[in-house]
């Protein structure tokens, strides 16, 4: 029987936040992309928290943006609440946070991907892969359609061989009952792509009426919202905004869970998968800190369209009549009706230590991955990997370069590092803890760090390009001017310092000199700075950081010189470790096994010695004078 046939550039397998990501990244680029899900209705949902960004996820969101991607945009569209978080903070870890309405989401990313040139959408499940000769030329349907391809970007997410369950409950399904997608995991295992399987947890969904918010306290957006899109004005993001809610469970809610572990999927053994360690159910929590006698509960709108309400920090999968039982003991949920049960959900993903930094399969030229498929959990970690993976896949086409961000250029590159260079055996999530030079790597310099990479790709207009460039010249003439500015010891001047407990001068100084001084900064020494120019707020906000914390950001680009000269020592691809005689043979066989692309990369491999990286790079210099084999 004759089959549908079609032939496109690149094929995109899921239309979550990887897939929509991968996917306009490539029609952006002009190549002709199809992309595949099992439910139009579900591009770009939000099946758990009803937010973007948060600590460190809101760094990646804004790297995004300065590339070229689309979830910066999105959000500022479709945000009903907005927080800088950690502000009492550094801004290291100063980090935004929006809380989505998830329908307009949803809505205006399918608009922008349904109004994008080059981009076909199809509602089909892929069910195979075809190599040949080591390199991918095919995806087929399940419905037997074959789509011949040049490459293939897979973001599966939570849905391959997808099951879900709470108590006894078991059902295989996606998430929100969405079609599982149940053949292609078995087609990728006949190539030789080794899986894992993980889980994910989320609470119930209640109706907002059954709620006591006098029990509660309210939580605000903050008064002036900062967009996460560089692109986006910012007055077009004053609005008004709806409040969250925290509440806390209690001592009766952990006897409630403890009572019942018995019939818990997860102690029960009922739920193979693996969890992420730093999203744990209330069950895991209350069994791993038997000491805390309360866990906060936020309480979020999962939209201004409905009355359902997120339960954040109480996802579970223990059964329904528990779950009633445990919610109804948290202040202001005494008479909680539940619209949607906690749940678990089981997935098929990769060990992505079959990637290369590219996100392409080491075995299978022309096909990459991103996302939750990778074995990472969180919206933002998937979009930055969808959009790396589909940026690498069209280079690949076009013949260029690959795109690949290290450790001390972005969060992005910190993420993909650690999970093609790192044993993963729980889904990843993204921390600041992660990133060895966050002191760089803040969100409110991410357009400096990484737009004139987005412009190369292709992905970032001239006029843009044009901005950042100004910007940057702006953030330099003014530093220089305020060291080139000298303040005298006028009665003027010391009254503003004692005024501002800060230590009179005995003699003249610079403005920078000030700025640097920890009671005072750039904003507050308008007063003593008439010839200052009208900068844009942005601008201003660089300006106080770069002068501030000199001294911290020099010292941290000292290291990253250091980190450098090891990123720099490549190794050859087909490298074979087995020639150097003094390796130990665990550092052999892992070495082997990664082919790591450079000594950097080799030295975060576990089981890789600082010993084994001297005798390497003796190997490898004596090769480069002519000795040693390689
Ligand atoms: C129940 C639940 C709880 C979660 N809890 C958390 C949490 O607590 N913290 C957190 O950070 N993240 C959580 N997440 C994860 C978060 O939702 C994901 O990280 C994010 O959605 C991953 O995005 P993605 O693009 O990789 O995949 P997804 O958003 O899952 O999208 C996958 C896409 O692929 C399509 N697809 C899959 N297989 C095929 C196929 N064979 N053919 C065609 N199309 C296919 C689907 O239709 C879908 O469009 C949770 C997810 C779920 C479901």
């Amino acid at each position: 029987m004759p089959y549908l046939e079609e032939s496109y550039d690149v094929a995109v397998v899921g239309a979550g936040h990887a897939g929509c990501e991968a996917a306009l990244a490539c029609a952006r680029l002009g190549l002709e992309t199809i992309m595949f899900t099992v439910s139009v209705d579900s591009i770009a949902l939000m099946p758990c928290n009803p937010n973007v960004g948060g600590s460190s996820k809101g760094h990646l969101v804004r790297e995004l943006d300065a590339l070229g991607g689309e979830m910066g945009k999105n959000i500022d569209k479709t945000f009903i609440q907005s927080k800088m978080l950690n502000e009492s903070k550094g801004p290291a870890v100063h980090s935004l946070r929006a809380q989505a309405d998830k329908q307009s989401y949803t809505r205006q990313m399918r608009q922008t991907l349904e109004n994008t040139e080059h981009l076909t959408i199809r509602q089909a499940e892929v069910s195979e892969i075809v190599v040949e000769d080591g390199k991918l030329t095919e995806v087929k349907t399940f419905s037997g359609a074959v789509y011949h391809v040049k490459a293939a970007v897979l973001c599966t997410g939570t849905y391959l061989r997808a099951r879900c369950i709470y108590g006894d409950v078991s059902n295989p399904t996606g998430p929100n009952g969405l079609q599982a997608a149940n053949h292609l995991t078995d087609s990728l295992k006949a190539h030789g792509i080794e899986m894992y399987r993980f889980k994910t947890g989320t609470p119930a969904r209640v109706d907002k009426r059954s709620i006591d918010f006098s029990k509660m306290e309210e939580q605000f957006g903050d008064k002036k919202v900062v967009p996460f899109s560089f692109s986006t004005d910012p007055e077009s993001v004053q609005k008004e905004q709806v409040s969250c809610w925290l509440t806390y469970t209690n001592e009766q809610t952990h006897q409630i869970i403890r009572d019942n572990l018995d019939r818990s999927p997860l102690f029960s053994g009922a739920i193979e998968g693996t969890g992420p360690r730093y999203c744990p159910s209330i069950e895991d929590k209350v069994v791993k800190f038997p000491d805390k006698n309360r866990h906060q509960v936020f309480v979020e709108p999962e939209g201004l369209y409905t009355n359902e309400m997120y339960l954040g920090g109480m996802s579970s999968s223990l059964p329904e009549d528990v779950q009633y039982a445990m919610y109804r003991t948290v202040p202001g949920l005494e008479n909680v009706k539940i619209v949607r049960n906690a749940y678990a959900i089981e997935y098929d993903c990769i060990n992505s230590l079959q990637l290369t930094a590219a996100l392409e399969f080491k075995k299978i030229k022309g096909l990459f991955s991103g996302g939750q498929f990778n074995g990472s959990s969180g919206y933002e970690e998937a979009a930055v990997q969808g959009f790396m993976a589909g940026v690498n896949a069209a280079m690949e086409i076009l013949g260029r370069e690959p795109v690949i961000l290290d450790r001390s250029q972005a969060y992005i590159g910190v993420l993909i590092d650690d999970l093609v260079t790192k044993e993963n055996y729980e889904p990843y999530r993204m921390m600041t803890s992660r990133a060895e030079y966050r002191l760089l790597l803040r969100q409110d310099n991410a357009d400096l760090r990484l737009r004139k990479i987005g412009y190369e790709i292709g992905l970032i207009s001239e006029e843009e390009y044009e901005k950042l460039l100004w910007k940057e010249k702006a953030i330099q003439e003014e530093v220089s001017r305020l060291e080139r500015t000298n303040i005298g010891t006028s009665a003027a001047v010391q009254e503003f310092l004692s005024l501002h407990s800060s230590t009179l001068l005995k003699s003249g100084t610079t403005l920078a000199e000030l700025v640097k001084r920890p009671e005072l900064d750039y904003f507050m020494l308008t007063e003593l700075d008439p010839n200052r120019p009208q900068l844009p707020e942005d601008v201003q906000e660089q300006v106080n950081i770069n002068i501030k914390y000199e001294g911290y950001i020099k010292r941290q680009m000292q290291q990253v010189a250091q980190f450098k000269k090891l990123e720099n020592k490549k190794i050859p691809a087909d490298f074979d470790y087995s020639q150097v005689s003094s390796l130990r043979k665990e550092a052999v066989q892992k070495l082997n096994h990664l082919k790591p692309m450079n000594i950097g990369q080799a030295s975060r491999i576990s089981g890789v010695s600082p010993a084994d990286i001297s005798v390497l790079l003796v190997y490898l210099e004596q090769m480069r004078h002519g000795g040693g084999k390689h």
